[in-house]
């Protein structure tokens, strides 16, 4: 066993006492006070001004120039300020409680300070001074000039750890062995297992501490990925899910008669599907797509696989609307092949629900559509088989699971427009497969997308007007019903007045939102997807499915109020047709975070690079909610900019799991006996 896996007690200068100390953060070993990262650096590198970030602390060298003011308020307070000269350009330095230092800031003499600096007003706020400018000089070409700062206690200083560290390095630097496969370090570059340790320490510059911290941030997610892989072989092992055999020929032939050909991204993905429902372990599979990219028709195809295999399908979305529309384009698609598709959601009468729920029993239903109310208790099939869920992440968890015990082991497809980079999704749904859609069917154009000031909204109107006019139809979208002077929210029976008012004579605005009744909005709903109305007001209950392809505008009121995904969702009721579509954000957002939504709407029409922008905006906390804040927290590597790293991890670990050589090939003895060591496998999983 490794000698790193000793006490503490074994580095030179820790005895008994400091060792316990360090146990209170939860150092015991070698190993542990080696991978007890800096949380941050001083960087003592003398900076040239210009490139300062405003803010920053960093460390500078001048000439004084002038006597220091010192300024006294109360006890022992003082504020002390000084000019000089910083490569031609005067600069002032200031002081807070330091004055003791005046009688050696004489002019013309050098020092070198480091603080906070403030670009605009060429100021720094000092926290540490060099007086002499001997011991500066001397300090750059011996010492270190980046130092670690690491999180400590009361009992140990930083300057204790860096020397505990310090001791460590050099004491165990032949026992750092590489754990890494050495293909996998000579393909990525990375620096070797021993030399990162040490950098990541004490870094010679910033591109040294970058390149450690790349490399060590790489083996944590390459871990974390080993073990989500070797978990999901061994929940396959285990798993007695239903083996359908699939009369593929009928499948084929469904596909042809559909009205459209499919795109590569569908045929792949219901490649992977028909896999799955063909394979003896229970589909789980994240089916990701664009809005617009046509998860609906790969829906159909895969119950109607199931269907024809001999069982009996589901598709669970989250709303009512939502619910009819699926209804009636799977029935459109699969009752000319002698599919029975039905409706169950709350709204159908006591009647209409036990007839269906009493088809479903006996096994005459085939497929059925429905919200909540599809997991109730007294609803039974006779042969669930598969499973599909639309915006699974309206779904709870417990509902996904619940739904999952309905049948014996179901195949369950959670279809999603909410994308999320890939990386992340693997990661977050560790236990599930991916399946995307990247790819939107041929002849659609880009949305344009536009962003304009409200002040604007006459301009935006006489816009609409004339796509009215050439028979377009238009969606006009508010944030809230309620009028709510405080919020300042436009409201949507306003909106839909002035609108009613503006197109009176020519056009017919119809009004939509949470307080109609389930009837009333399938009546508002209904009028506008047969353009008896052009002009949809709505608040966000059309945000998700709804299929209206004559619509070619889409106007967001207050769009700050709304999350870039939602706005994403929004954008994509349009662009459903052949002709050109617009969206029009109408916002005057007050922060830089709110503008920089705007722009990257405006920028992008790819619901995957939304996404990816989104999370960089907020941080995957933030992203997905305190809810699903499902995601796995990491020492070093931070999901939000080592994505990249996190997808080859796990090409890396997917790969090295399939190497049949595994357990033979010397080049992977020594993460072996990492591996072992931390208990992450077992052996027999790998075997
Ligand atoms: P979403 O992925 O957002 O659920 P839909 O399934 O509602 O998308 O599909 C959007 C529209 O694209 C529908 O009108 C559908 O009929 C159409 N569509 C789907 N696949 C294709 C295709 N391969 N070629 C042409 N149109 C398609
Ligand atoms: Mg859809």
């Amino acid at each position: 066993m490794s000698r790193l896996w000793s006490s503490v007690t074994d580095i030179k200068g820790i005895g008994e006492e400091k060792a316990q100390d360090l146990k209170g953060l939860g150092i015991y070993t070698v190993h542990d006070l080696l991978f007890y990262f800096p949380s941050r650096y001083e960087d003592y590198t003398i900076k040239d001004l210009a490139e300062v970030e405003d803010g920053d602390r960093v460390t500078i060298r001048g000439t004084l120039y002038g006597e220091p003011t010192v300024r006294f308020y109360g006890r022992n307070k003082s504020r002390m300020m000084v000019r000089l000269v910083v490569d031609q350009v005067v600069v002032t330095a200031i002081w807070f409680n330091q004055h003791f230092l005046k009688p050696k800031l004489t002019p013309g003499k050098e020092i070198q300070i480091t603080g906070k600096w403030e670009r605009q007003r060429l100021q720094m706020t000092v926290s540490e001074t060099k007086v002499s400018p001997q011991q500066a000089k001397e300090q750059e070409s011996s010492g270190p000039k980046i130092e670690p700062v690491y999180p400590v206690s009361a009992s140990i200083t930083i300057k204790q750890m860096r020397k505990y560290i310090a001791q460590a390095l050099k004491q165990y630097q032949n026992e750092i062995i590489e754990i890494l496969p050495s293909s996998i370090v000579q393909k990525h570059e990375f620096m070797d297992r021993a030399a990162a340790l040490a950098a990541i320490h004490f870094p010679r510059s910033t591109q040294d501490g970058k390149l450690a911290r790349k490399r060590l941030a790489f083996e944590e997610l390459f871990f974390y990925q080993l073990k989500m892989q070797a978990y999901q072989m061994v929940q396959k092992q285990n798993q007695k899910g239903l083996a359908l055999s699939v009369p593929l020929e009928q499948v084929r032939q469904f596909v042809w008669s559909l009205p459209y050909k499919l795109t590569q991204a569908q045929k792949r993905v219901l490649k992977e599907i028909l896999d799955d429902l063909q394979s003896p372990y229970a589909m789980n599979r994240l089916l990701q797509g664009d809005v617009g990219s046509g998860k609906t028709v790969v829906a159909a195809v895969a119950l109607f696989a199931a269907v024809k295999t001999g069982f009996q399908g589901a598709l669970m979305v989250p709303t009512e609307i939502l619910a009819e529309q699926h209804k009636s384009s799977l029935t459109e698609l699969l009752s000319g092949h002698g599919i029975q598709v039905a409706l169950l959601t709350g709204s159908l009468s006591a009647k209409q629900r036990r007839e269906v729920v009493g088809g479903l029993q006996m096994g005459t239903i085939d497929v059925v559509v429905g919200t909540h109310a599809l997991i109730q208790e007294d609803v039974y099939f006779s042969r669930l088989g598969l499973v599909i869920t639309d915006e699974q992440h309206r779904f709870g968890v417990e509902q996904r699971k619940v739904l999952r015990e309905k049948g014996l082991h179901p195949n369950v497809l959670f279809m999603t427009a909410t994308p999320i980079p890939r990386t992340l999704a693997i990661s977050v749904f560790g236990d599930m497969d991916v399946s995307t859609i990247d790819e939107l069917p041929a002849g659609r154009k880009p949305i344009e997308t536009y962003w304009v000031k409200e002040e604007m909204f006459e301009r935006v109107l006489a816009f609409v007007g004339k796509e009215l006019k050439a028979g377009r139809q238009a969606y006009v979208i508010c944030p809230l019903i309620e009028e709510s002077e405080k919020l300042d929210v436009q409201n949507a029976l306003e909106v839909h007045a002035i609108l009613t008012e503006y197109f009176k004579g020519e056009f017919s605005v119809g009004l939509m939102h949470g307080r109609l009744s389930p009837r009333e909005k399938d009546e508002v709903m209904k009028a506008f997807s047969e353009n008896q109305v052009q002009v949809l007001v709505s608040t966000t209950v059309v945000e998700v499915g709804v299929n209206v392809p004559n619509a070619t505008v889409m106007v967001v009121y207050d769009a700050e109020r709304f999350g870039l995904a939602q706005l994403h969702q929004l954008r994509g009721r349009v662009g459903r047709g052949s002709e050109q579509s617009y969206c029009i954000l109408v916002a005057d957002p007050k922060t830089e975070v709110g503008k920089e939504r705007m722009r990257i709407m405006k920028e992008t029409n790819d619901g995957f690079e939304v996404a990816r922008r989104d999370l960089q905006l907020r941080g995957p906390g933030d992203f997905f909610g305190t809810k699903q804040s499902g995601l796995p927290e990491f020492r070093l590597a931070d999901l939000t900019q080592d994505f990249e790293q996190l997808e080859l991890a796990r090409q890396e670990a997917v790969e090295l799991l399939r190497a049949p050589d595994f357990w033979r090939n010397p080049q992977y003895s020594g993460l072996q006996g990492y591996l072992e060591n931390q208990g992450i496998l077992e052996m027999e999983i790998l075997d």
